[in-house]
């Protein structure tokens, strides 16, 4: 267990917290939801009730290590001043005089935001000389930036192994429920995996398959299962170096008796085109020129049934090219069948919870991982390296 922000004094302390604000701005800057600041207010009272002298740091679009002040932290800076009961100064640097100053002019119980980490190229570089200069604003580091915890960027990686250091509480929310999920799931455990591209999911199916029940593969991934079973699929995508290896995972699920389950009908159509006619073929039986871009209705049937007695959903990836109107009905059938789903269920962040969110069903799942490219590394069953580096919690007898 990591250290939590519960089990450190922070009375008086100066706090540098790394959250994540990469808010969605539109082309005249303004922000398009806050979500993400207001998955972090939990921390942020928390520290601010307990008395510390709070440094915010955050990263926000792709500024490429430039000062571009299109991606200026300034109007998140306000808009969290909104929304909390005390003074919310913001620094014009992140490093510098601006920033040194106000940190150490901070009261008890007040925020100072930093600008945009990424402004600088050391951030992504873990360069070790801002690591320190990080540091030296603060006595303690907290991460509740959850969303970065895969990454070993200095406000992630390198500036906590210079400080006394702890998790956030949306940090230990991710966590707990993915150690949960995979070390003790209710069952049946049922895994819903979509998505373009076999590679980027190797490791998952790798991991979860010795875990689960039941493993519904959907989106353009199925393809290259289908084909290594010797089914046509015509011109949908395929991964044809990772063939040998869909037809060793589908051994593996024999070998832990975990029934692996492919789309049985697609909704295809000839070009990658939204307005392309479409065409329902068998799943093994696509005719060339045709390539899958949704699953078809039999496979939703079936899906929903496995869905159905589920007592853990974990979904990761669209089930079909969701994006284009035409073919967005399997992911939202899969959406809706989780959403009402009585078991626990976790949505990986991307693509899938964006189908959940835009659908207005995020309140009906009970966890939506703030980190889609975290959330996916913990489920391949690795560490991250932004936690790894936070003080474990000190066990207590009896
Ligand atoms: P990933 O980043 O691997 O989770 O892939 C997400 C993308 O997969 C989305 O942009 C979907 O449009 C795409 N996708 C899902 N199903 C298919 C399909 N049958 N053919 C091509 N792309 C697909």
């Amino acid at each position: 267990m990591k250290k939590s922000i519960k089990d450190i004094n922070v009375k008086n302390k100066k706090v540098l917290l790394r959250v994540d604000f990469n808010v969605p701005l539109d082309a005249e800057g303004n922000i398009l939801n806050d979500n993400r600041i207001m998955e972090s207010l939990a921390t942020i009272n928390y520290l601010i009730d307990n008395e510390a002298k709070l440094i915010i740091c955050s990263h926000l679009g792709r500024p490429d290590g430039k000062i571009d002040k299109k991606y200026s932290l300034a109007p998140v800076a306000n808009r969290l001043a909104s929304l909390v009961k005390t003074k919310v100064y913001f620094a014009n640097d992140t490093v510098g005089k601006d920033a040194i100053k106000k940190a150490n002019a901070l009261q008890p119980g007040e925020i100072l935001v930093l600008e945009n980490l990424r402004f600088t190229k050391k951030e992504e570089n873990n360069d070790p000389e801002f690591c320190k200069k990080l540091a030296s604003l603060a006595d303690i580091y907290v991460n509740d930036a959850f969303g970065t915890c895969h990454r070993q960027h200095a406000s992630v990686y390198g500036v906590a192994k210079l400080l006394p250091n702890a998790v956030g509480l949306l940090v230990n929310k991710e966590l707990k429920v993915m150690n949960q999920i995979l070390s003790e799931p209710k069952r049946p455990f049922v895994a819903i995996l979509g998505g373009a591209k076999v590679k980027d999911k190797i490791s998952v199916i790798e991991n979860l398959i010795k875990k689960v029940d039941c493993l519904l593969i959907g989106g353009g991934m199925a393809y290259t299962f289908i084909k290594a079973m010797g089914g046509s699929v015509g011109d949908s995508i395929v991964d044809e170096q990772h063939i040998s290896l869909a037809k060793k995972l589908i051994g593996s699920a024999q070998k832990y008796n975990v029934e692996l389950v492919l789309p049985v009908d697609i909704v295809a159509a000839k070009e990658f085109d939204n307005n392309s006619p479409k065409k329902v073929f068998d799943a093994n039986k696509i005719e060339d020129g045709y390539q899958g871009l949704d699953i078809g209705k039999k496979t939703i049937k079936l899906f929903k049934k496995k869905i159905k007695k589920a007592k853990t959903i974990v979904w990761n990836g669209p089930v079909g090219v969701y994006e284009f109107s035409n073919f967005k009905n399997g992911t939202e059938q899969i959406a809706k069948a989780v959403s009402k789903s009585k078991g626990f269920t976790f949505i990986g962040g991307g693509d899938s919870a964006a189908a959940v969110i835009n659908l207005g069903y995020s309140k009906k799942v009970n966890h939506l991982s703030t980190g889609g490219g975290a959330s996916l590394m913990l489920l391949e069953g690795k560490t991250l390296p932004g936690i790894d580096v936070i003080s474990n919690k000190r066990k207590t007898n009896g």
